[in-house]
């Protein structure tokens, strides 16, 4: 589409990425419609605001395709199912997503974009990346489904060198045109398979992001299925598949050679077969997973042409977000993290095989999720668990089942003094050179407004027992 004028498009949903669509697609001349399932108050003093544009906006009617519409841009989340899609695809009416926008609307001189998505990870691995490329002397952005629009990257003031891009499944569903310089999917497990219908769409989702990409394909070694995403893209002729491993690496990869993180696909000297990029030590913090997130992030920046200094220079200067591995406070010589981040088994299991000896808070909305294999590996490194949340009696069943000699506390509360409550308890389980980790492998919303709240009560919590013992 070049011009917009007099087109109709339907915007479905009033948010973060459908407000921002309406205001931008009505200011290119086309005739907005924005409906929105919901009609409470928010919602009502947004659609105002944007009928004080010219937008129209229907509030409570999410379903009906409006007459004339020739394009709908959807928020990412709605799910594919919906009744107004199945209208769509009836009057053959297309249907972008945010970062298909996004894409289209970019400039013909626009920067490239750096592409990354996965179960777990993507939001460290996406500042890693920016960090990265920062540190080469190159204007970029982490934007994306880290919060910051890709509509405002790609339309703003500011210009770019390059972008790196977080972007999510739901995101990649609605991105059909959408082609990286190049991209990773770092990882892939069961995840918001109530969205996408099955572990077939979601990885199908998944890897839409090597679709058509130029230069490389980055995959983990140890992920099986991020290579067959690869084998099965159809991408520009010369692009490389490129593995990151926790390994040796072997050509065409990215591993660690006794504590060197070490690049094997992009060597700068011909007479050398690897590159050393930076010192295991130089990644915060120094955790398996996050060793390959810094990995993946070193090879979408080496794909790009930057050099190995860079990387260690970036890897250096990135600080991880909260609530991520978080160390909040030794109390007694027991460690306490707060890891509320981890929404999901796959990134549980991955901070549970940091630690050694661990008392386990956990617990909260599955999302669909069983929790065998995660409990069958991590019973030896458990001391204890500490059980929270709405879903808790699944992990609690998978505990009995694999891990019949852990205590378990099952804590039945979801008041506001719920966490103060499972810190004590876990404090009763420690022992000296334990850690006690929140890595609750499930959503937050039934007690908690989202994982920063509960990552917060947390610390909260660790900083009263501690202060009373001191
Ligand atoms: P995302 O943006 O994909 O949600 P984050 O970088 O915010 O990922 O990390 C979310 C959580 O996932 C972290 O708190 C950590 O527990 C876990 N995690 C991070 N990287 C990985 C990885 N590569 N593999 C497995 N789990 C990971």
């Amino acid at each position: 589409v070049t011009d917009w004028q007099g087109k109709n498009v339907t915007v479905a949903g009033l948010g973060v990425s459908g407000i921002p669509a309406a205001k931008v697609l009505h200011g290119l001349g086309a005739v907005v419609t924005v409906v929105n399932d919901g009609d409470d108050e928010r919602s009502r003093a947004q659609a105002a605001d944007l009928e004080a544009l010219g937008v129209t906006v229907r509030l409570g009617d999410g379903a009906t395709l409006p007459e004339g519409t020739e394009l709908i841009v959807t928020a990412p989340g709605w799910k594919p199912d919906k009744p107004l899609f199945a209208a769509a695809a009836e009057a053959g009416v297309p249907v972008w997503g945010d970062v298909e926008l996004a894409w289209r609307l970019r400039g013909p001189d626009a920067a490239p974009w750096l592409a990354v998505t996965g179960t777990n990870g993507k939001t460290t691995t996406v500042q890693m990346l920016a960090s990265i490329l920062k540190a080469a002397g190159l204007r970029t952005a982490a934007v994306g489904n880290i919060g910051v629009s890709l509509l405002d990257a790609v339309l703003g003031e500011e210009t770019y060198d390059v972008l790196a891009v977080e972007l999510s499944s739901y995101q990649l569903h609605w991105a059909p045109s959408l082609r990286a310089h190049s991209a990773t999917v770092l990882n892939l497990a069961p995840d918001h398979l109530d969205w996408h219908g099955s572990m077939e769409a979601y990885a199908a989702d998944k890897g839409r992001i090597y679709e058509g990409n130029r230069v490389a394909c980055v995959y983990n070694v140890a992920d099986k299925a991020t290579e067959d995403l690869v084998r099965e893209a159809d991408v520009e002729e010369g692009c490389r598949a490129i593995g990151f491993t926790l390994g040796t690496p072997g050509p065409s990869q990215l591993g660690v050679v006794e504590g060197i993180l070490v690049d094997r696909a992009f060597v700068e000297d011909r007479h050398k077969n690897a590159q050393e990029l930076a010192e295991v030590s130089d990644v915060r913090p120094p955790a398996p997973h996050n060793i390959a997130n810094a990995l993946a992030a070193a090879a979408l920046a080496r794909a790009f042409g930057v050099p190995a200094r860079a990387v260690r220079d970036g890897l250096r200067a990135f600080r991880p977000d909260a609530h991520r591995i978080a160390h909040v406070a030794d109390v007694d010589e027991v460690a306490y993290i707060d890891d509320s981040k981890a929404t999901n088994t796959h990134a549980a299991e991955a901070s549970l095989a940091a630690y050694e000896s661990i008392v386990w808070i956990a617990g909260g909305l599955a999302k669909g999720a069983t929790f065998d294999e995660l409990v069958a590996k991590s019973a030896k490194r458990l001391r204890g668990v500490v059980l929270i949340g709405a879903d808790r009696a699944l992990i609690g069943e998978a505990l009995a089942r694999h891990a019949p000699e852990v205590p378990v506390v099952d804590l039945d509360r979801t008041d506001t003094g719920a966490m103060l409550a499972a810190v004590q308890e876990a404090r009763g389980l420690a022992h000296a050179g334990d850690t006690v980790l929140l890595a609750p492998a499930c959503a937050s919303m039934d007690m908690f407004a989202n994982y920063n709240k509960r990552g917060d009560a947390f610390a909260e919590a660790v900083r009263e027992i501690g202060a009373v013992d001191g």
